[in-house]
């Protein structure tokens, strides 16, 4: 059976951008005779509000879509993620990093011959790391990308099947490449976990076959493998679409608030007008 979800972020109200990845992972749904799962991605509290919340439910009934009803809601399930973390701790294959952006910026900026494009680190020493650890100091878990090659001894075997394409068209059988991530960030310092792992978590509870999304997610897939290979969990095929653009050639984002689907509406579009103008009339 076929299964796709649109997991938004509820930071900012929906725009056309994401009005047409819904569509385009609900069309699919509907013509694969499959099931189509709205996920609310929720797990950065200082971001999220409850009335963009409330406003994806609103817009994405009013552009006439159905999806299952209870809609999972990741800051509900924060344990889900926790234990999946402990697993992967307990394995040795994540590291505490103490380490502020900015220092994290400057390693990647004084690697010789700018070897690092993505951070990789290291634990520290175990009698500092208590030190710090008791000190109250806060700190990241970051996924050990050396460790994790250890484990799967390399990432050969790491592919997945991209059934639309990447940004630069990528398409069928890829080789994931984790090492693009570097050693990424699996529980931020202030939420106790982080997109990667939420993601790759939820897709496999949820059953899901299929992950539709954006192209600027494409790169994501190349870490989300290596987590699915380290936890022990299915790999979904990936249909990564094109971004939309505005009149200026600009993708939507949240910052541009005229182009909400709200504002839209006030001023009196359809949802079959705009259904039409994103190709699903
Ligand atoms: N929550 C993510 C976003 O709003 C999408 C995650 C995904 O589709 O994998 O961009």
């Amino acid at each position: 059976m076929f299964v796709t979800r649109f997991a938004p972020s509820p930071t900012g109200f929906l725009h056309r951008g994401h009005a047409f990845s819904a569509l385009t992972a609900y069309d699919a749904a509907r013509r694969a005779g499959g099931r189509f799962i709205l996920r609310i991605e929720d797990i950065d509290r200082t971001r999220c509000r409850p009335e963009y919340e409330a406003a994806v439910h609103e817009d994405l009934a009013w552009l006439g879509l159905e999806w299952e009803t209870p809609v999972r809601r990741q800051s509900e399930h924060m344990e889900d993620y926790a234990r999946a973390l402990r697993d992967l701790a307990e394995r040795g294959l994540t590291y505490r990093c103490f380490r502020t952006r900015r220092e994290v910026a400057e390693a990647i900026e004084s690697a010789p011959h700018g070897a690092l494009e993505a951070y990789l680190g290291a634990p520290l020493p175990a009698d500092e790391e208590a030190r710090r650890v008791k000190a109250g100091q806060a700190f990241a878990w970051r996924l050990s990308l050396e460790a994790a090659r250890r484990a799967l001894g390399g990432f050969d075997s790491l592919t997945f099947v991209e059934d639309g394409a990447g940004p630069d068209g990528e398409h069928g059988l890829i080789q994931a490449r984790p090492e693009l991530g570097g050693d990424v960030v699996l529980a931020r310092k202030d939420l106790g976990v982080a997109y990667h792992l939420a993601v790759v978590a939820d897709d496999a509870r949820q059953g899901i076959t299929h992950v539709i999304r954006g192209h600027d997610l494409f790169e994501a897939t190349h870490v989300q493998r290596l987590l699915q290979a380290l936890l022990g969990l299915p790999v979904p095929t990936y249909r990564h679409h094109r971004l939309l653009t505005g009149p200026d050639g600009k993708r939507f984002a949240k910052r541009d608030r005229a182009e909400t689907l709200r504002d839209l509406r006030e001023h009196g579009m359809t949802a079959a007008r705009i259904r039409e103008e994103l190709g699903f009339g």
